[in-house]
């Protein structure tokens, strides 16, 4: 596996192996890597001739300076880790590399997109995701870029980017990896010690409570019960459940009116904020 650093090495790699003809897949990260991450890379090295991986923590994209300064960093483990799985160049640039001085930060809109969940509890931060997207995306120039749905609000803007940007590539949504107590993996999990990471699958548990009442409840009643649910479990603070359009990330007043919802959820446990979310198929089950 190849390590660049440089953002001017990146390009000439990117040219020369799309000149000679391969699909390049690429799955962008901001490291401290586990199974989630390996299996978006997997996903890729079946699909592509090449697949790069870029590990940047995006200063832009964090709302909270803490939880910039302690996010875990972890690159000599990780770059051990892509050696023994399907990545063939890891891309891990400074963050002086990628946003040069006295560069001045575009603004992106994406209107109602961003106007619920992740978008409202975390200003900016979509600006930041957007910002870092097209750079990666002009830099490492992917046939195919896969995304976890466990962020699935950042699908959905990415997909918006996608298109209005024109970036001539296909967006792969990989379903969310789990721990065998049902909690999405996430880098932020290395952070719960053993009693937060005991209360951490309360997320998914309120998720799964809220996909049983779907088709008894109403929406207000749904979301009374998850917040009860949530209120009895010690070190766990609800930030928002949301019942969403799949596409348009926008609330979903009246079930009975749709086919698809997205059950969305952020939580405080501890010191980190987790996300998680489930999509139902109300014609199944
Ligand atoms: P991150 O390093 O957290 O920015 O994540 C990099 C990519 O991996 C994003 O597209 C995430 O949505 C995806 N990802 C993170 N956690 C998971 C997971 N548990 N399952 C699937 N994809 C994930």
């Amino acid at each position: 596996m190849e390590v660049i650093k440089q953002v001017s090495t990146i390009r000439e790699r990117v040219q020369a192996l799309r000149c000679s003809g391969k699909s390049i897949g690429f799955v962008p990260t901001m490291g401290a890597l586990h199974e989630g991450h390996l299996q978006l890379l997997h996903a890729s090295a079946k699909e592509n001739d090449v697949t790069i991986c870029s590990i940047f923590v995006n200063p832009t994209q964090f709302n909270n300076p803490d939880d910039y300064k302690l996010y875990p960093r972890t690159l000599d483990e990780d770059t051990a880790l892509l050696k023994t799985v399907s990545c063939d160049i890891l891309f891990a640039p400074s963050p002086e590399e990628v946003y040069p001085p006295q560069q001045p930060l575009l603004q992106f809109s994406f209107g109602a997109l961003e106007d619920v969940m992740e978008g409202e509890h975390r200003p900016g931060h979509f600006n930041g995701v957007a910002t870092i997207v097209s750079k990666l995306f002009h830099l490492v120039q992917p046939h195919r870029a896969y995304f976890g749905q466990k962020d699935l609000q950042q699908v959905a803007i990415v997909r918006q980017l996608v298109h209005t940007l024109s970036f001539d590539l296909d967006l792969v949504c990989f379903p969310t990896v789990r721990e065998q107590d049902g909690l999405a993996m996430s880098s932020r999990n290395t952070r719960l010690n053993l009693e937060q990471r005991q209360a951490a699958p309360s997320l998914y548990k309120a998720l799964k409570i809220a996909e049983a009442q779907l088709r008894q409840k109403s929406v207000p009643e749904i979301k009374k019960e998850v917040a009860a649910f949530l209120g009895n479990v010690d070190g766990v603070a609800l930030e928002y459940f949301e019942i969403a359009d799949p596409g348009t990330l926008q609330p979903v007043e009246d079930i009975t009116k749709v086919e698809e919802v997205a059950l969305c959820i952020a939580a405080v446990v501890g010191p980190v904020r987790l996300i998680d979310n489930i999509l139902v198929n109300l014609n199944e089950g």
